[in-house]
Order: C-alpha cells, then sequence, then structure tokens
C-alpha cells in the first residue's frame, strides 16, 4: 500500500526511520519528516558543547539533509495541532499535512516560569543547541573580564551544566563563579554513593551548591532564593526537569497527567493505530520510562519496523524496555562520574568509556 507518512520531530526515537526511509520512499510512500531545525543535536553531548569538549558540527545529525538524499520532503516547520480523525496536522507556519501515519517524536520541554523571564540571559537546556549559545553568552563576558552562571536543578542535566559551565572557564582560562541550586538536593533519588561523589566534584570544581533553595525570581543577572538569598548570575541556564509537549492534549488524544501520548508496546497509540511515537513525548502504558534518551534510542529499531508492517505489512514488534542502564555524567573537564548497576567509577576512564559511546552512537546513525 502506498500512502503518507509523516514523522514529526527528528529526534533520537527517528533516526533509524530516517536513515532508512527509502525502504518507504522506493515504494511510493510518500515521506514528509517536520522539524523546526535542519540539525537535531545529540543530548548526550549537550554540556560537552557548553565546555568546548565538542563543536557543534560533532554533536549533530543533519536531518534535513538525511531526509532530502532519500527522497522525502523536509519541512522546517512546528506541528501545532493534530486532528486525529481527519488525520491531519495543522502546522505553526500555517500550512496543513494529510497524512495516513504519523510518528511523533517531539521530545520534552523545560518549563519556565514568568516568574523568571525578567533574566537577561536565560537558557533552559532544551533544546540542546540552548547549550551553543550559552557557550558563546559565557565566552563574551569571560572575554571582558569575570562573570557568574548560575545553573538551577539538581538532577543530572543541572550536575553536568555547572561543571561544563566551569570547565569552559578552565579552557579559557578564566574563574567564574558559578552556583548551582538544587531544590531537591543532589541527584535525589540516586544512590548514596553517587551522591556523594557528585558532592566531591562539584566542590572539586569550585562549584557553590545551594541545596533546598529553589529560585523564586530572576531579573537582569541576578536570582532571589527561597530563603530570600540574592545570587549574581549574569547567565542563568535552567535544568528544573522536562513536560511533555501540550500537543496532544490540546489535539484531544489520549494523554498521561502530564501530557504525554499514551502508546502501547507496538508504540502506537490504541484508539488510533495510525499514530505512532517514541522517546521523551510518549507515556509507555505497560511501564511507565523515565525521560532518558537510552530509551529513545532503543525504539529506533522498533518504531522502524512497525511503520514498514503498517505499510506493507508483517508482524509488528513490541518495545521491551530494559530494567538497567548506564549512568555517565560528564563532569566538564575530560573527566565523568559513571554508574553501572551499583558500581560506581569516575575520572578519565569514565569520560573516555562516555566519549566513546556517544562517538560511537553518532557514527551509527549518522550518514
Ligand atoms: C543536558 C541534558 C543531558 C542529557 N544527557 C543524557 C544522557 O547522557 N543520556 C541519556 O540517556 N539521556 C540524556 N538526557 C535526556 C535526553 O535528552 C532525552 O531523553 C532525549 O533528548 C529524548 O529524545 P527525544 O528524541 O525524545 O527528544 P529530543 O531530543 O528533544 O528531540 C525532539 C525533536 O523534536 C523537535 N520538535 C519539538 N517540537 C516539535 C513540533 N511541534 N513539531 C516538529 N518537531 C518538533 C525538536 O526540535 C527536536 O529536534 C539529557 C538531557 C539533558 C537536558
Amino acid at each position: 500500500m502506498a500512502g503518507r507518512l509523516v514523522l514529526v520531530g527528528a529526534g533520537h526515537a527517528h533516526l533509524a526511520v530516517l536513515r532508512r526511509l527509502e525502504v518507504f520512499t522506493s515504494r511510493g510512500v510518500r515521506v514528509t519528516v517536520v522539524g523546526p531545525a535542519p540539525v537535531h543535536y545529540y543530548s548526550g553531548m549537550g554540556p560537552g558543547l557548553l565546555a568546548g569538549t565538542y563543536r557543534p558540527e560533532q554533536a549533530g545529525f543533519p536531518v534535513r539533509d538525511m531526509a532530502l538524499r532519500r527522497g522525502a520532503q523536509f519541512l522546517e516547520d512546528r506541528v501545532a495541532a493534530v486532528d486525529p480523525e481527519s488525520r491531519v496536522l495543522h502546522l505553526a507556519g500555517g500550512g496543513s499535512l494529510p497524512y495516513d501515519a504519523v510518528s511523533f517524536n517531539v521530545g520534552s520541554l523545560v518549563p519556565v516560569s514568568p516568574d523568571w523571564a525578567g533574566h537577561g540571559a536565560l537558557f533552559p537546556v532544551k533544546p540542546i543547541e540552548n547549550f551553543i549559545a550559552a557557550r558563546q553568552a559565557i565566552g563574551r563576558r569571560l572575554a571582558a573580564g569575570k562573570t557568574t552562571v548560575g545553573v538551577v536543578g539538581g538532577g543530572p542535566a543541572g550536575l553536568e551544566t555547572a561543571c561544563a559551565a566551569r570547565g569552559l572557564a578552565r579552557r579559557l582560562g578564566r574563574q567564574p563563579e558559578v552556583t548551582l541550586v538544587a531544590g531537591g538536593g543532589l541527584l535525589p533519588g540516586f544512590p548514596p554513593g553517587l551522591r556523594r561523589r557528585a558532592h566531591a566534584a562539584l566542590a572539586a570544581r569550585g562549584v557553590r551548591l545551594r541545596e533546598r533553595e529553589r529560585l523564586l525570581a530572576a531579573r537582569g543577572e541576578e536570582a532571589l532564593l527561597s530563603s530570600g538569598e540574592r545570587i549574581s548570575c549574569a547567565v542563568l541556564l535552567l535544568a528544573v526537569g522536562v513536560r511533555p509537549p501540550p500537543l496532544f492534549r490540546d489535539s484531544g488524544l489520549p494523554t498521561d497527567s502530564e501530557g504525554a501520548l499514551r502508546v502501547n508496546r507496538y508504540l502506537q497509540a490504541p484508539s488510533h493505530p495510525e499514530i505512532f511515537g517514541g522517546g521523551d513525548c510518549i507515556h509507555f502504558t505497560p511501564r511507565p520510562l523515565p525521560r532518558v534518551g537510552v530509551y529513545a534510542v532503543r525504539q529506533n529499531p522498533v518504531l522502524f519496523a512497525n511503520l514498514r508492517a503498517f505499510f506493507f505489512g508483517g508482524e509488528p514488534v513490541a518495545f521491551r524496555p530494559q530494567r538497567h542502564f548506564l549512568l555517565a555524567f560528564h563532569l566538564g573537564d575530560g573527566r565523568a562520574l559513571v554508574h553501572w548497576r551499583g558500581w560506581i567509577f569516575d575520572g578519565r576512564p569514565g569520560f573516555w568509556l562516555k566519549d566513546r559511546l556517544d562517538r560511537d552512537f553518532l557514527r551509527r546513525f549518522r550518514d
């Protein structure tokens, strides 16, 4: 059956489909990829982009070219709404796009409170290209003398981002003041041994840690914390967790309480078998999953197989998420903190391993 396939978002879970689009286009399926930018940046290297470990061209997938080379159309746009009954997508740019099957990989957003919007140089850690802009903003200020950096969020992204800001300064031969505000503590929910090493890593890098403090307001070059303390931060990075975009809920599709698209073990919306999804934007109903790229990456072959089965027949493949995955936090200076099934190590061997895995991932999916 020929037909129309639309991939919405060219994120981590769509890379295998993108790499093998000719399986569809060579058999008459009209494929359109919709994404806001021609390059998709790999999140695992985001903090490394800030630290200066990687150049942007080392950390991106040229998704527009990957699509065009395989006979698909690429629309540099965003999907703003879905009409699942008439099977039409409405684009932010104004057009509309009919589909026979659609797959969503639109990721997640960092929620930004209006009370923080008055800050002069505010960078949520998603999309990942914000790290490139933040690096330029910090670099410009450091070139002019001293600067201060605030990072909000005590999870892995906050830890990596604070260390990366220090790493960047070291690279440039400067000493900025970096403050990490960790409202729920540092690495909450992670094993005590890992948390101890994370505290030691921050202390060794001179990052000031404010635990059990929340960001109330930010304006100009200053942030107000819940204790009443004001911290100076010429650049403010937000790693306060992620949420699915409102797209699915606003379009009346079945979602979880946060607005993630509900999918079954075939990564397919049970109420609309022509709608698929992967990555941070889905709620995997058989077992809710943490929003980590590991799962998005593992969903690649499942989405490819099931989209192929939708158009050409064959047995669908179920997604079986692994229980354990490696955690590797880049510490901004050629070192990383690694956790694997209770085994923890850090330093240069940790970074060697992380860097190798990240580069392998890029090689595997990039043209
Ligand atoms: C700093 C940081 C470091 C991280 N490090 C790791 C790590 O080392 N390992 C790990 O497993 N996880 C890591 N994560 C988590 C990881 O980023 C996410 O789980 C991963 O990005 C999910 O991939 P995704 O493809 O679902 O979303 P994304 O990578 O966000 O991709 C979604 C794509 O869809 C596009 N898009 C969005 N909205 C629309 C729309 N309306 N229409 C069309 N296109 C749209 C976006 O532009 C984007 O290109 C990290 C997260 C952060 C913030």
